[in-house]
């Protein structure tokens, strides 16, 4: 029986998470966690012993004791937990890619000191981590990673003036929260998943690509030297890599559809918008600057994403306010948590006092 501690509960993956531990008997889930709301009823339901709503995570996990940390808290409020996991040497599923994006080089050294296994949840990591699946990496050429397009896919710059929170949450392909789904839109959450895989999978930039394939069926590629790629593909349902990560190295069966060939299946691949969305461009230019720039792009991304939710910043300023915070933040890099956590807080408050400079339409 492998015991799970599931961070981030009550949200898109948690509920998820849930429908694959109670389809599968070696699982259970031995900690619940969320932000805000009660969460007696589903502990009840899915008998847990730990719970705990918002505060420091790390103390449910010092408790519960779990095999594995399944950490699917939204933004950098899910950091401390992933850098518990990783110190400890448990397994962590990792649906965060905030937290690595933001402590990067203090994730990967708490990682290595833990020894642990990061068993990545992002469909396009889990992908990638399958096709990459320990060759040896003189014979890999490059990552590539798909990307929807989200629901703006084909605009100008002038269509996207007015675009309301509705219409950036109508995603056509996934159902997720509303950071993420916000994050498609931009494609910042392609360029939070540039850096998520650098950090993963030790790859330097320029051998990790982008492609915009609007089904989201083929989830990563990775060419090899030889000539030969290895995409891995799947409609796209999130329970399918979270099965995968809570059940490695098993692969426990599932039962989601399988892949039908005979029914219009449409693989369609176009280079991104890199002018009309450029929060992909300056996710890659702060990963590859590095230091404490992809902490600072996470930070003002997340204020940003929030005003615009909130009705307080147009879609369009999302990437002004991310390149204006970057352009005075120096970057240096973070020692230790509390210096990371200063960098975080910096960028916050100068992205707070950009966004509130900035006309609401
Ligand atoms: P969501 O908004 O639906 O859920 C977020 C969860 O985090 C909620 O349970 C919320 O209560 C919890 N949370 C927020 N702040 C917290 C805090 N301070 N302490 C404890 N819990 C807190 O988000 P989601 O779509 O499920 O995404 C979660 C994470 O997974 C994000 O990092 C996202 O980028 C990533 N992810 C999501 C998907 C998806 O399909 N939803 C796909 C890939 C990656
Ligand atoms: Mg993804």
């Amino acid at each position: 029986m492998k015991r799970i501690a599931l961070l981030g509960a009550t949200g898109s993956i948690g509920r998820q998470a849930l429908d694959v531990v109670a389809a599968n008997p070696e699982l259970e889930v031995c900690a619940l966690a969320c932000g805000s709301q009660p969460l007696d009823e589903l502990a009840a339901k899915h008998h847990v012993e730990h719970v705990q709503v918002g505060g420091d995570l790390t103390d449910l996990l010092e408790r519960a004791e779990p095999d594995v940390v399944l950490n699917a808290v939204v933004g950098f409020a899910g950091l401390p937990a992933t850098l518990w996991t990783l110190d400890h040497g448990v397994d962590l599923a990792l649906a965060n890619k905030e937290s690595l994006v933001a402590a990067g080089e203090l994730a990967v050294a708490a990682w290595q000191r833990g020894a642990g296994r990061v068993l990545p949840v992002d469909s396009e990591h889990s992908a990638a981590f399958q096709c990459l699946d320990g060759r040896p990496r003189e014979t890999i050429d490059s990552l590539v990673l798909t990307a929807s397009g989200g629901p703006f896919r084909g605009l100008t710059t002038d269509d996207l003036a007015d675009v309301t929170p509705e219409q950036a949450l109508a995603h056509p392909t996934w159902n997720m929260g509303p950071k993420i789904t916000v994050d498609s839109a931009t494609l910042a959450n392609k360029g939070l998943e540039l850096i998520e895989a650098h950090f993963l999978f030790d790859l330097p930039y320029e051998q990790i690509d982008v492609v915009v394939h609007p089904s989201s069926i083929v989830h990563a590629i990775v060419r090899f030297r030889d000539g030969a790629s290895l995409a891995h593909a799947g409609y796209p349902d999130m329970r399918v890599p979270i099965s995968y990560a809570l059940t490695y190295p098993e692969r426990a069966a599932t039962p989601l559809p399988r892949l039908d060939f005979a029914n219009g299946l449409v693989l369609e691949f176009e280079a991104p918008d890199r002018e009309t969305f450029p929060l992909l461009s300056l996710a890659r230019e702060a990963g590859e600057r590095g230091g404490t720039l992809p902490c600072a792009f996470n930070a003002a991304n997340e204020i940003a994403v929030r005003a615009f939710l909130d009705g307080r910043l147009p879609f369009l300023a999302i990437a002004q306010v991310v390149e204006a915070v970057l352009a005075v933040s120096d970057g240096s890099p973070a020692g230790d948590f509390a210096e990371l956590e200063e960098a975080d807080r910096d960028a916050r408050s100068l992205a707070s006092g950009f966004a509130s400079a900035l006309p609401v339409r």
